[in-house]
């Protein structure tokens, strides 16, 4: 379940590890230890853990098999292909499947013991006609209008009689934002719909949705994004540090360092340009890896470089904190190292890309985008390291 290459990755098999570009640690203690913080915060409900898309990027099996020896017994995943691994790595566990239920899947579903969240009118009638008994999670929508049942549905639903139900569900439109009135109105409605389903187990709140200070926690939290180390609070005011411990580390190599003369250019397109004397560590992972192209950093006025607001990228070498030069190639990014003292980076070093102060929220900011993106587009061709158990 730990080998990588077995998982159909690119991945370097473990006696080539040590020539892979980049090493990607995944640290499955700090997972275990956030699932614990997210169940302490989840008051008196079951702590479940979203594991969708391959556990965010970090590696399914690993997690749900670390998360599973942690004591969590129930898991969320997208489709149901992730739901049958799941169930392989954690059999007695319940396993919900989030998009719902595909056409033809009711059978093979109900046979593998895995539970689909019905979205729809639709889904629950064929649930019921193919699967009978089964129990299945029902999803209520209560704003993000993109699944589940609507109000009128609900109570259609509540009339003819639903079935088993193990679970009636809804999802936060931004819990991230603790002052958004959408909170307590999303609150309110899902109080009121999962009330025609009396006896039902509730489920509402997403990592932030934990933290709000009014603990929708009901029967079941469903946290994802923190488990991997992003924080689940980044909007509380006073700022307080990410409860979360980072879990995930990116390492890259470096092949070459060059002295830049002034005025000459680093990569495609000539994107950056030498304001003085420079030096240039070129590392060995580009946007095939990754890291994102929009992430370039330009000076020259070269278009898709650094689209403003967003700072692009940057490594730390030597613990110095440096930016990209020109735009990221598929294999290669080049990082401006001048402020590094020459004898603390050599060739065959290697750079943290994600880690220590660009944790996965600090990089996303610099990327343009969110920490969830940074993490399930983590390359697949880097060495994995899973450290640390439950
Ligand atoms: C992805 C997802 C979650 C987990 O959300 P995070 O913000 O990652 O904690 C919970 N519920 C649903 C319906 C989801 O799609």
């Amino acid at each position: 379940m730990l080998d990588p290459a077995k998982a159909g990755h690119v991945a370097p098999d473990p006696a080539n590890a040590d020539l892979a570009g980049a090493v990607l640690t995944v640290d499955l203690a700090a997972l275990c230890d956030n699932w614990r913080a997210m169940r302490a915060a989840s008051g008196a409900a079951e702590c479940s853990a979203v594991v969708k898309a391959n556990a965010y990027g970090t590696g399914q099996g690993p997690a749900v098999t670390a998360l599973r020896a942690a004591g969590c017994r129930t898991f969320f995943v997208a489709h149901p292909h992730e739901a049958f691994l799941a169930k392989a790595a954690a059999p007695d566990a319940t396993i919900y499947v989030l998009n719902g239920l595909p056409p033809g899947a009711a059978r093979r579903l109900a046979a593998a013991g895995v539970q689909p969240v019905l979205g729809s009118l639709h889904e629950l009638a064929e649930w019921r006609r193919e699967a009978g008994d089964a129990p299945a999670a029902l999803h209520i929508d209560t704003g993000m209008e993109r699944l589940g049942l609507t109000a009128r549905e609900a109570g259609e639903a509540a009339a003819q009689g639903a079935g088993p139900l193990s679970l009636v569900m809804s999802h936060f439109v931004a819990s991230e934002e603790p002052d958004n009135p959408l909170n307590d109105r999303q609150i309110t409605r899902f109080t009121e719909l999962s009330a025609l389903f009396p006896g039902t187990r509730r489920s509402l709140a997403n990592s932030s949705g934990i933290w709000l200070p009014q603990a929708p926690h009901f029967d079941l939290t469903r946290p994802g994004y923190g488990l991997y180390g992003g924080n689940p609070a980044p909007h509380v005011r006073p700022a307080r540090p990410n409860p979360m411990r980072p879990v995930v580390r990116l390492e890259a190599r470096i092949l070459q360092l060059r002295d830049i003369a002034p005025d000459d250019t680093v990569g495609y397109n000539a994107s950056w340009r030498a304001n003085g004397e420079r030096r240039v560590a070129t590392l060995s992972v580009g946007y095939a890896d990754g890291i994102f192209r929009s992430a370039s950093v330009g000076n020259t006025g070269a278009p898709q470089t650094r689209t403003p607001p967003h700072m692009g990228g940057a490594a730390l070498v030597a613990g110095v904190l440096c930016p990209f030069a020109g735009k990221i190639s598929m294999d290669l990014l080049a990082v401006d190292v001048t402020g590094v003292p020459r004898d603390a980076a050599r060739a065959g070093d290697m750079v943290t890309l994600i880690g220590d102060a660009l944790n996965v929220d600090a990089v996303a900011a610099r990327w343009g985008t969110i920490g969830y993106e940074v993490l399930t587009s983590l390359g697949q061709r880097h060495a994995r390291h899973y450290v640390g158990t439950a």
